[in-house]
């Protein structure tokens, strides 16, 4: 057996109690899951500070000197023990408030102690509670450099299990070892890229010798981490195309002529143009398209999606539109439904609120291929859905559907369908090769012509009086507007209500105005009908939640005020704003804000203001996120947790681990030869039996 996989329990200072903290609170089950992991800083232990250095704002100091005299103060449970401490340039008092007795009878009046600690700040002196203390052994002792710390959870410090325990553990770890670990790298990688061996590396990330060995241990199980990543991937992405032959759309016949000269109502903006080149070279090449289009709010997916329908039903296919909401989802169908107005093609919507005679017709319809264009929400992927000839999808807003529901439209033909992924949320370059890496990317990065980009400002919820001002004279001039709600789940009441008295709020401020109001828990009919009336300039402000947030289309209006917009996260804000700026006249985005703001949102209000490009603010959010938080990654393709590697800062690590797995993987998309066994070997623990996401995200 492999000596990484002994049990934790077997660690010199584990034992079974221990291990089993261990397991239940931060996974380690085996040595290797010990040793991988890691410290989450250092400090530099070889650095001696004078008393009178001491500064409040340090967060640790390590001075040499002597205890001078023990004091107890107070009684019973307040009781602490004070230990006076000086090196000549000045007093300390060290702290305890447990275990005085054994301290006072381990520690020893003028003996040279190295004590280690964080210093507080009692009026003009200071003290350090718990410290740590060694003895000097010989004058010139000091101690060892950079020393680890890792973080522990509540419950592991009421077991004494802390930081230093945690590197007493991984001292045992080091010490039962009776020859160098195995490395997970195969040796031509460790070569080309000058890789510390994986029994270095692991030895200095938790025992450093140096700050150049941390740096290269650092790096090594940085690369490693990202590596396996983007193996993983590209392997998947090179046996999908392999196996699964996918259905060519070679004609390009009646049904795209017709509406390309008789119905198409703009001209096509070049990348537009471009996009549906690359769209169809993939339906030609024989080999099943898994393709992400990503384009700005408003720079105009849909009709690159429909007409890519088009060429399917030139071919004699059917194809289907998922959309996250109903609103959505019935706005798509209306759209097509006008877009292809007298040509015969037959285009139906299918809803969670589509009633069940309704629902069987419509069944029977797909199979005998009545239906050519079927669009809808999650009722799309349910089993009794099932279609005579599917050959192309497409899910808009891509990131609100989990990998599992995306996957579900693969078996819905006997090959898998060409999947064509849509989102207006721009992925950072980083995050699109981790989290998407197995998609092929196409980009809309050109809006069509005459847009005028959204002028934002941020107001405070004081001055709204100028606000409502400017609202009054854009509705005179014609126009409509938004006002958004959050609507946060834990706080729903509270968000409904608040919702509710805007409205009311604004019914009697502006009796002149027809006002709608909409949000989740409204009735599917009741939400259609405010839609309607507001699409038809029936009404002129919409009241709502972020149910109006994705892709909601209505080009007449050019106002959206977002009440609360502190509450909101960079990426949402961008998507509410791109409801409006979607026609030819200038338009308005107002964020307003209580006057206390923390500085992050500060930042966040800022950068809305200053950056109408999808990509600055999703490369902003990253930053001030971290990637963990970005919306849709939490049921993304990234199939193991990042340890050390940061999608923000270890940019450069990253593609550079991508350029040798691609190299690995031309040669040998299998990783069948004898020096690529290691690597698969690795592939398959780090997986384990976790859902198989490569195949599809
Ligand atoms: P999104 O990419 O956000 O889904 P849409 O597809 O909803 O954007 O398009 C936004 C608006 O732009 C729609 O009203 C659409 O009709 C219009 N549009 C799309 N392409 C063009 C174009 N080439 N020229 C002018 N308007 C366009
Ligand atoms: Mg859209």
């Amino acid at each position: 057996m492999n000596i990484l996989q002994t049990d934790i329990k077997f660690v010199p200072g584990v034992g079974p109690k221990r291990a089993s903290v261990l397991n239940t609170e931060i996974d380690i089950f085996t040595l290797e899951d010990l040793l991988r992991y890691y410290p989450y800083r250092y400090v530099d232990r070889s650095r001696l500070y004078y008393v009178h250095e001491i500064e409040g704002s340090m967060p640790y100091v390590q001075l040499k000197g002597r205890i001078t005299a023990f004091e107890t103060i107070g009684e019973g449970r307040k009781q602490r023990l004070v230990a006076h401490f000086t090196d000549g340039t000045g007093f300390v008092d060290l702290v305890w408030f447990q275990g005085i007795r054994f301290i006072e009878s381990k520690y020893k009046r003028n003996t040279e102690y190295i004590v280690f600690g964080k210093p507080s700040q009692f009026g003009s002196k200071y003290n350090i509670a718990h410290p740590d203390i060694e003895v000097c052994e010989t004058a010139d002792y000091r101690p060892e450099g950079l020393f680890a710390y890792y973080n522990t959870t509540e419950k592991m410090k009421r077991s004494y299990l802390n930081s230093k325990t945690l590197n007493k553990m991984m001292e045992g770890a080091f010490g039962m070892l009776k020859e160098k670990l195995p490395e997970s790298l195969s040796p031509n990688v460790v070569e080309s890229v000058k890789l510390l061996p994986l029994h270095d590396a692991l030895e200095n990330i938790h025992f450093p010798k140096n700050p150049i060995l941390l740096r290269d241990a650092e790096f090594r199980l940085k690369f490693e981490e990202l590596f396996f990543i983007q193996l993983n991937i590209l392997r998947y992405s090179a046996n999908r195309k392999e196996k699964l032959n996918g259905f060519i759309f070679k004609r390009v016949g009646v049904y795209l002529h017709t509406f390309y000269k008789k119905h198409l109502p703009f001209e096509l903006t070049n990348a537009q143009k471009r996009v549906i080149k690359e769209i169809r070279a993939d339906t030609v090449s024989g080999k099943q398209m898994n393709r992400l289009l990503q384009g700005d709010v408003g720079s105009g997916k849909t009709l690159v999606a429909l007409m890519l329908m088009l060429i399917a039903l030139d071919n004699g296919f059917q194809s289907c539109l998922m959309a996250p909401t109903e609103i959505l989802a019935s706005q798509h169908f209306i759209t097509f439904k006008e877009t292809l107005a007298d040509m015969d093609i037959k285009v139906a919507l299918l809803t969670g609120s589509t009633r069940k005679k309704a629902r069987e017709k419509l069944h029977a319809e797909l199979l005998s291929g009545e239906i050519n264009i079927l669009i809808g929400t999650h009722a799309l992927i349910e089993d009794t859905v099932n279609f005579n000839n599917l050959g192309f999808v497409v899910i808009d807003e891509q990131h609100r559907f989990g990998v599992a529901q995306r996957a579900k439209m693969w078996s819905k033909n006997d090959r898998p369908p060409h999947m064509l992924v849509m989102t207006a949320t721009p992925i950072p370059r980083t995050l699109a090769m981790t989290v998407y890496g197995d998609l092929d990317v196409s980009v809309i990065d050109e809006l069509p012509p005459g847009r005028k980009p959204v002028q934002t400002g941020h107001r405070y919820e004081q001055k709204r009086g100028a606000l409502y001002q400017f609202l009054r004279n854009e509705i005179k001039k014609g126009r409509q507007a938004y006002i958004v709600y959050p609507l946060i789940e834990e706080s729903e009441k509270i968000d409904l209500q608040n919702l509710e008295d805007g409205y009311i709020h604004i019914t009697e401020l502006f009796p002149e105005f027809k006002v709608s109001k909409m949000h989740g828990r409204m009735k599917p009919a009741e939400k259609e009908e405010e839609m309607r009336k507001f699409v038809a300039n029936e009404s002129h402000i919409m009241v709502s939640t972020t149910v109006i947030e994705v892709g909601v289309n209505v080009p007449n209006a050019s106002l959206m005020i977002i009440e609360s917009a502190q509450r909101f996260g960079l990426s949402q804000l961008h998507q509410l704003r791109g409801r409006v700026g979607r026609g030819a006249d200038q338009s308005y985005c107002v964020l307003v804000t209580p006057y206390e703001l923390s500085s992050d949102t500060r930042k966040r209000m800022e950068i809305m203001t200053e950056s109408n490009d999808g990509f600055v603010i999703a490369e902003a959010d990253l930053k001030l996120r971290g990637p963990g938080d970005l919306e849709g990654t939490q049921q993304s393709g990234i199939p193991f947790n990042l340890r050390i590697a940061d999608l923000v800062r270890d940019s450069n690590i990253l593609y550079h681990a991508r350029e040798v797995a691609e190299e690995i993987i031309e040669k040998d998309p299998t990783l069948k030869l004898p020096q690529h066994e290691v690597l698969k070997r690795q592939l398959k623990k780090l997986s384990g039996n976790r859902y198989d996401w490569g195949r599809i995200s």
